[in-house]
């Protein structure tokens, strides 16, 4: 039997006890793994262990995906109505509700993020996402196709790998990454399953290693929410190990998975290698953020620095990459990095705190030698540039000046509270330097022109792009990447493609071949 982590939060900002099955979630109860190994989940403020959790094996997989086919087969895909499904889903949303305080806590001390942030943006997203899926639930349609009157012909939007194809398994896996790296645990788990349920599939999940404690509370949460059994499983375990087996394994059908573009090209070729199932990758980013002369200033400043400091710089769709017209380059510099030294740096549950730990001892190191980098390759350090402490993964906010275009400050994903700031001349300047990278994510555009503001928008090679603001999102608008930030969309009407599969249907109406 597994373990229950049991903590009791006496904070100034939450006082509460929170419970968590650390076994792993298959057909709706915990399990030990088929091994007895466990992964300790550190805590990041401290370093020290929070708990372990079971360690899934591919042996372990193998019994999710069977129980996710059964669930398919009996008590959900095409057994389930639309309206069901969506009475399901709110009432997930519901029990989320009144565990606000304790998702948020979890997610703040396993990842870092303030209580308030994990409680107000994480938390209050996820329950929204879930909610706005519920809603879709019985609208998913297809359509009636005129050709001619001897034909009736229709198509049918269903759950992926079903009707006349029993033979295979019919499910949906997904592998939830990000997280490793200090990101949005709750938010990302509930972006994968609320879609994906509320057209039927049913669900193979794995949460990040370093951040599996929401991923499991919600699983009693599903529990309680009456989700039949087997229709989400959580298998907890290593990227090398359970990942791959699921990225391979051949009788899922379809993966969806967050993380960084090296895992996702990983993920791609197993299953191309396997049975070619159909991938959805939402992969990283180094995002412009574009501040011409005509911009209110304090505006900008404001929303500058909520780009690239939400979740602490680590987020997929940060604002990393500052381009600021010469006109007002010293001006906004200045104001910047006031703001950005303003922010208080601290345990994630004290008061009046903007930013705890990065996630993970990994993410620290990798984030510190990105730094390092910046100095050797000459690039000079505004403000910031040190850690903060001797304990806990804490970094100052940074910025860097004086880079060049083949730096790798400038280059590559820090996914840490991190940025450079560029002068450009004119607008196709900063197009032209904007769009010199090899991601496509997001981007900002900020100016009081509104043809120049939307003839930018329109430039930039990214899936999102904000016009003077950053980092706001809404459940009914699709998010995603161009170019190797990914592949497919998230949130929106735009997600339900990813989890259905059209099926044209022929009726003859009475023609006959001879
Ligand atoms: P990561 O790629 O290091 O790890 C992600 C997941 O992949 C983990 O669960 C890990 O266990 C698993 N994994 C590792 N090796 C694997 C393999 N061989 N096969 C299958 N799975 C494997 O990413 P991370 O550090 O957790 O997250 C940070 C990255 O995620 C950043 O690059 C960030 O930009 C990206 N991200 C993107 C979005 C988006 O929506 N585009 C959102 C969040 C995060």
């Amino acid at each position: 039997m597994p373990g229950t982590f049991t903590h009791k939060f006496d904070t100034p900002v939450y006082k509460g006890t929170v419970n968590v099955s650390t076994g792993l979630f298959i057909n709706n109860k915990f399990v030990d793994g088929s091994d007895t190994t466990t992964i300790d989940v550190l805590n990041p403020t401290t370093g020290k262990l929070i708990t372990t959790i079971s360690e899934a094996t591919a042996k372990d997989v193998d019994i999710a995906v069977k129980a996710a086919q059964e669930a398919y087969d009996t008590t959900w895909g095409l057994n389930t109505s639309g309206a069901e499904r969506g009475d399901l889903l709110n009432k997930l949303a519901t029990i989320m509700d009144g565990a606000r305080d304790e998702l948020a806590a979890l997610e703040a001390m396993d990842n870092g993020k303030t209580f308030s942030w994990a409680k107000n943006v994480d938390v209050d997203f996820a329950i929204q996402v879930v909610k706005y899926y519920a809603g879709w639930a019985d609208k998913i349609h297809g359509q009636t196709l005129e050709t001619d009157e001897k034909k009736l012909t229709y198509t049918r939007h269903e759950p992926i790998g079903v009707v006349g194809y029993r033979e295979f398994p019919s499910y949906e896996l997904q592998i939830l990454s990000d997280t490793s790296l200090s990101m949005h645990p709750v938010m990302m788990f509930v972006w994968k399953i609320a879609p994906a349920l509320a057209t039927g599939n049913t669900v193979v999940l794995k949460p990040s290693e370093f951040t599996p404690l929401t991923a499991l509370r919600m699983c009693s949460i599903i529990q309680e929410a009456g989700i039949p059994p087997g229709v989400v499983n959580v298998v907890t375990g290593y990227g090398n190990t359970v990942g791959a087996a699921i990225s391979s394994h051949m009788d899922i059908l379809k993966i969806a998975f967050t993380g960084s573009t090296i895992v996702g090209r990983k993920i791609m070729e197993a299953a191309a290698k396997s049975n070619l199932k159909p991938v959805t990758l939402e992969l990283g980013g180094k995002n412009p953020n574009i501040i011409y002369n005509d911009a209110d200033l304090d505006n900008a400043v404001e929303w500058a620095s909520f780009g690239i400091y939400w979740n602490h710089g680590a987020a997929c769709c940060a604002g990393s990459r500052i381009f600021v017209q010469s006109g007002i380059y010293d001006k906004f510099l200045e104001k910047f990095t006031e703001k950005s030294k303003a922010i208080r740096i601290g345990n994630p549950f004290g008061e009046n705190i903007d930013q705890g730990p990065m996630s993970s001892e990994a993410q620290f190191n990798r984030i510190m030698s990105y730094i390092e980098s910046g100095k050797t390759d000459g690039a000079t350090v505004h403000t910031g540039g040190n850690r903060r402490g001797s304990e806990g993964y804490f970094i100052e906010p940074t910025i860097f000046t004086n880079v060049k275009a083949d730096m790798k400050i400038v280059k590559e994903e820090i996914f840490g509270p991190v940025s450079v700031v560029v002068k450009f001349e004119d607008e196709d300047d900063v197009v032209r330097q904007a769009n010199d990278t090899f991601y496509g994510l997001a981007a900002g555009v900020f100016s009081q022109d509104i043809d120049r503001a939307i003839r930018t928008a329109h430039r930039i090679q990214a899936g999102t792009v904000w016009v003077n603001c950053y980092n706001h999102f809404k459940p009914q608008v699709p998010f995603g990447g161009y170019r190797q930030s990914g592949i497919g969309r998230e949130l929106g009407s735009y997600a339900l493609e990813n989890y259905t599969a059209v099926k044209a249907v022929h009726i003859n109406l009475g023609q006959r071949l001879s």
